[in-house]
């Protein structure tokens, strides 16, 4: 049987290598690990392995679905393509004769597929549509920001020498859930005795598992990494752990830093302001400060805050006080310098049309303002992975908002849309993928033939732009070409070897590209930014509590990533359910108690944004005044009809004007 190397497509930093098998007629089989693949050695988590249960669903949409009226009163039906891509085209051409009408369409796509074709083709026709994008801060744009405020260009350490270290921190990461293939290096540097700690807001998986292997975790107050970052900071200076020399040579603003941390930030208010116990901090300057190759991975569990770019400022220039700023492992694509644009081709925008990118955090208010009559959506399901999730909800529901989606399965997005299109799945297209963990390419053939009707976002994005007469290159190829395209448009950064690898199914790893500098304004480190001041923030990395963006209720409401699924396609795999179980609030006895709630019992979950009631449970993990809710639970197992996300403002972060997911507050009572 035929076995073809393809990569995981989720949006998760392993990007793992995949091998899948294939009846003689292209059906698919089954899929396994790929061990040569460089970083996950043959192993793919529990949601990939069983990923098969998403390629072979009865759910699949195999058909377009239409909607003939209002979507109040009429109900999405099975159409054939041409009539669906006729449809599209009789919508789409009278918004195009509207003045200004391509800025009036609006196209919102996500990390349903990290592959670059599948995600970036689309985007060729939208710019030759003139139509208005929303741009990519859903995710982790305020841990960028304040990587890049005080680093600059965002590379750091090579995951794959993790076992090198004589010291593990994992800062802001649930490495069990988020990078799992992490844990291997973990434990054998556990096993070693090299330290190791994780920092996080309550106790993760991560914690336990280091708590396993001999090793400790440290659970501080939400929104306090800056605070304790400075104050680790202000040891090493006073401790004699400062690389004066790097500090002098690399950096800007360090001795208006030393000043700055030295002023503030001691033993004991640290203390009191993380709820750490002082020696606990104590102890951990003197591991960082001891260590020579320590490996620093910040997660984005601190980012997704309203503080969350200050975090990483703090966290980084700690970094670069100790002389290891090149040490810290940040999810970043800053490592590939890929030709991207050769997917999306910019330059395809009709002359005078104005880029027009707008907040995807804000996605809901710009549904609202009534300004769009057409909206694209692929590989992303907004209605409940989007913060302020009613509100978009609501901006999908309108009737004047021609809404398409293409996806795999009836989503909570797509049975709001006018057109729903069905797509394959990534072990049924070619595609390059790289990672925000590691540094490896791939590139990924076809491994199945899809069923019949799902056509991949090439095919169908292609046959939409072939009906509306825009130019071939947004029609007139196919997925093979198109990699190709990419590969021999980033052939002076891949290389001879590299090119050859990739086009034999090897995974291909890229170093960091010496020609690139710094990328701070000042080409330096820069413990003081002149930029961060112009947008409004503190010069220097300080400690800003998060304002919970005004919320007023009793609890931080956390959102953790599921250990069984992944997003909410898996959300229609009867085994990914069954291993993710009920969704649940977790919260600690002690609250429980206080408030009359048994484990089991419905409690409703309220803020300024909504509300939505889930089962107890009850937890000694987190500290008291925290709930946690794992995953993305389905809108249908909620009795409000909503996902998480309704609860989240639609604020903006500190800098890079992103999520603040995790500065939710909410109130709890019984449901009534
Ligand atoms: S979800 Fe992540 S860990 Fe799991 S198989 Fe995919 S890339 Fe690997």
């Amino acid at each position: 049987m035929p076995i073809t190397p393809t990569t995981c497509p989720l949006d998760c930093p392993d990007a793992c290598g995949v091998l899948v098998e294939s009846d003689d007629r292209g059906r698919f089989v089954q899929l396994r690990g790929n061990p040569e693949h460089g970083f996950s050695k043959g192993v793919l988590c529990g949601k990939t392995a069983l990923y098969g249960e998403l390629v072979t669903s009865a759910d699949r949409l195999t058909t377009p679905l239409l909607r003939d009226g209002p979507k109040s009163t009429h109900a999405l039906r099975p159409a054939s393509w041409d009539e669906a891509l006729q449809r599209i085209a009789e919508r789409v051409n009278r918004i195009r004769a509207q003045p200004a009408g391509g800025e009036s369409i609006l196209a919102a796509w996500y990390a349903g597929s990290m592959g670059l074709v599948m995600r970036r083709f689309p985007l060729r026709m939208m710019h030759a549509l003139g139509a208005t994008l929303v741009d990519g801060g859903l995710c982790d744009n305020s841990s960028t920001a304040g990587y890049e405020t005080v680093l600059g260009n965002p590379i750091g350490a090579d995951i794959e020498h993790a076992d090198d270290s004589d010291l593990l921190l994992l800062w802001g990461c649930d490495m069990v859930r988020t990078v799992q293939h992490l844990q291997p290096a973990a434990q054998r540097l556990c096993k070693r005795g090299v330290p190791a700690v994780a920092i996080d807001i309550y106790r993760t998986d991560t914690i336990r598992a280091l708590e396993r292997w001999g090793s400790r975790g440290l659970v501080i107050r939400a929104g306090t990494d800056a605070a304790l970052a400075l104050a680790l900071a202000r040891l090493a200076y006073e401790r004699g752990y400062a690389d004066r020399a790097f500090l002098e040579r690399e950096c800007l603003g360090a001795r208006e830093f030393e000043a700055h941390v030295r002023s503030a930030h001691d033993l004991a208010s640290t203390a009191r302001v993380t709820g750490l116990d002082p020696d606990s901090i104590s102890e951990l300057a003197d591991l960082l400060g001891r260590a020579a190759l320590p490996f620093l991975k910040t997660g984005v569990g601190f980012g997704r805050r309203r503080n969350g770019a200050m975090s990483m400022r703090a966290v980084c220039s700690l970094a670069a006080v100790l002389g290891r700023a090149e040490r810290i492992h940040y999810e970043s694509f800053g490592t590939f310098g890929l030709a991207e644009n050769a997917i999306e081709r910019p330059d395809l925008r009709p002359e005078g049309a104005p880029k027009r990118v707008v907040n995807h955090v804000r996605l809901g208010r710009e549904l609202e303002s009534g300004r769009y009559r057409a909206l694209f959506v692929w590989g992303h399901n907004p209605a409940v992975t989007c913060p302020d999730a009613a509100r978009v909800r609501a901006g999908m529901a309108r009737d004047d908002v021609f809404a398409v989606v293409h996806e795999q399965f009836l989503t909570e997005s797509a049975e709001l849309a006018d057109v729903v299109l069905p797509a394959t799945t990534f072990v049924e297209h070619a595609d390059v993928y790289r990672s925000y963990g590691h540094r490896r390419v791939q590139y990924s053939r076809k491994a199945s033939n899809p069923p019949e009707g799902p056509r991949n976002n090439v095919a169908a994005f292609g046959a939409i732009a072939r009906t509306l007469r825009l130019p071939p290159a947004t029609w007139d190829t196919a997925p093979e070409s198109l990699c190709e395209e990419l590969l021999q448009a980033s052939a002076a950064r891949l290389g001879r070897e590299g090119l050859a690898n990739l086009r034999a199914g090897r995974s291909f790893k890229l170093e960091p590209d010496a020609q690139r500098g710094r990328e701070t304004p000042s080409g330096k480190i820069e413990l003081v930014s002149a930029s961060a001041a112009a947008q409004g923030q503190p010069a220097m990395a300080s400690y800003v509590p998060d304002d919970a963006c005004g919320q007023k209720g009793e609890f931080w409401l956390t959102c953790a990533p599921s250990r069984a699924t992944h997003n909410s396609t898996f959300n229609h795999s009867a085994r990914h359910l069954a291993r993710a179980g009920r969704p649940h609030v977790h919260m600690h006895r002690a609250d429980a108690e206080r408030l009359g709630l048994d484990a089991g019992e419905i409690a409703t979950l309220a803020n300024e944004n909504g509300s939505l009631s889930l089962p107890v449970a009850l937890s000694e993990d987190l500290p008291p005044g925290m709930l946690r809710v794992d995953g993305l639970p389905r809108a249908c197992d909620v009795p409000e009809g909503v996902g998480i996300n309704a609860l989240v403002s639609g604020e903006l972060s500190d800098l890079g004007e992103s999520n603040v997911l995790y500065s939710t507050r909410v109130d709890v009572r019984r449901r009534g």
